[in-house]
């Protein structure tokens, strides 16, 4: 039997289609008809004023970062559980990650440990917010919508208001979701960021793309992802990057984001049989779900109690039935380039990356596919 894998993606729509349509039409690169549209869409589908396409996710962070301000010196709030390319754009940018906990109601950013710890660790020194022992400016506040659930922002926006800091949301594998019936291009970070890498719900091939509704960020955020051209003479005012999204990434990503409704409403649909299916699962959890936020359910599993052995163990007994499953994030403050940042109490995260168990979620994942994965987790838990 072959792998059930992970989260692979559903190319079954006019992908092929609009792709020949780049060749015939020679628009394979950086400009064309595909990437404005992409932008169109990803705004529309996210509720936000405009959108810029990106090569990834990953420069879509760093770009982000730049444009609201953040440069070299600078700390750039980050929750640790999160996937180490949300810490890699804040290095990029010269930046380095203030690392902080979790909260075990949502698994994203503490606004609780936040709150106390600006009061503690910060003072405003010549107007700019100052993280005292560092003597290091924080510049941005970087919440994380881990497994497609967004961070509790109304109240991270209230804390970032008063120390007068912008928010850069790190929503990478958050289309879909929805925060107290607001989608998430509307609410309250200057700009929010998304990957269409291929493990995500909509895929590019490879690619991201920065929302707001804040139209000169955005203007800003393009003229930077294009060299910062000024006209076609070859004037450039700024240090810009080649980070634009290829018309042949957009391609795909269009006839992607044509079919959005129903890829998320199929991520949203394999979580439900999970949870049913898994309700009389000993001694497990499942993932997050206050009642302020509806995940976008990027990723399916559950956590493992403390009768298991870790995820990495329960994973490989799947994997020997041909199962695709994995573990998830090892938490930026255990990555050996980052061991040395300032780092916060991280209970919740220490006590939990271990034990999480993600399992195949593809959005074409068939009934009879689940099934399988269904009885595989029954017979491996019983084992343990
Ligand atoms: C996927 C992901 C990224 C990186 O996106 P790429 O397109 O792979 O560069 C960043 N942060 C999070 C939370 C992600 O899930």
């Amino acid at each position: 039997m072959a792998m059930i894998p992970l989260a692979v993606p559903d190319l079954s729509g006019n992908e092929s289609r609009y792709l020949q349509e780049c060749i015939d039409t020679s628009f394979v690169s950086s400009v064309g008809p595909f990437v404005d549209r992409f932008e169109q869409m990803v705004a529309k589908s996210t509720g936000s004023t405009g959108a810029v396409a990106t090569s990834s996710g990953t420069t879509a962070l760093h770009l982000a970062l730049v444009t609201v301000g953040v440069v070299p010196g600078d700390l750039v709030i980050l929750p640790s559980l999160t996937f180490i390319a949300s810490a890699n754009a804040i290095s990029h940018a010269g930046a380095s990650p203030w690392l902080f906990d979790v909260n075990s109601e949502s698994w994203t950013l503490d606004p609780g440990q936040l709150e106390t710890q600006l009061a503690l660790e910060t003072e405003f020194i010549d107007g700019q917010l100052t993280h005292k022992s560092s003597n290091r400016r924080i510049s941005a506040i970087m919440p994380v919508y881990t497994l497609g659930l967004s961070a509790d922002m109304d109240r991270i926006y209230n804390i970032a208001k008063t120390y007068r800091i912008p928010i850069v949301a790190d929503a990478a594998a958050a289309i879909g979701a929805k925060y107290r019936d607001r989608p998430i291009g509307g609410l309250n970070a200057s700009m929010s960021v998304l990957s269409f890498n291929g493990n995500k719900t909509a895929t590019s091939g490879s690619g991201g793309a920065i929302i707001s509704n804040d139209e000169s960020l955005l203007a800003h955020a393009k003229h930077l992802s294009t060299t910062a051209r000024c006209g076609a003479d070859y004037s450039h005012d700024q240090i810009g990057y080649n980070y634009r999204m290829s018309n042949i990434e957009a391609a795909i990503g269009c006839a992607q984001l044509e079919r959005i409704d129903s890829l998320v409403s199929a991520k949203q649909k394999i979580d439900k049989t999970y949870r049913e299916a898994f309700c009389t699962l000993r001694d497990i959890e499942f993932f997050p779900s206050p009642d302020w936020a509806r995940s976008s359910n990027w990723f399916s599993g559950f956590v493992l109690g403390p009768t298991y052995s870790d995820a990495s163990n329960f994973c490989q007994r799947l994997n020997d039935l041909n199962i695709g499953a994995r573990p998830f994030w090892k938490p930026v403050h255990l990555q050996s380039p980052y061991v040395t940042s300032v780092i916060e109490n991280m209970e919740v995260t220490d006590n939990l990356w271990r034990h999480i168990v993600t399992l195949p979620c593809s959005t074409g994942l068939t009934k009879e596919e689940q099934e399988i994965v269904i009885n595989a987790v029954h017979e491996v838990s019983n084992q343990q």
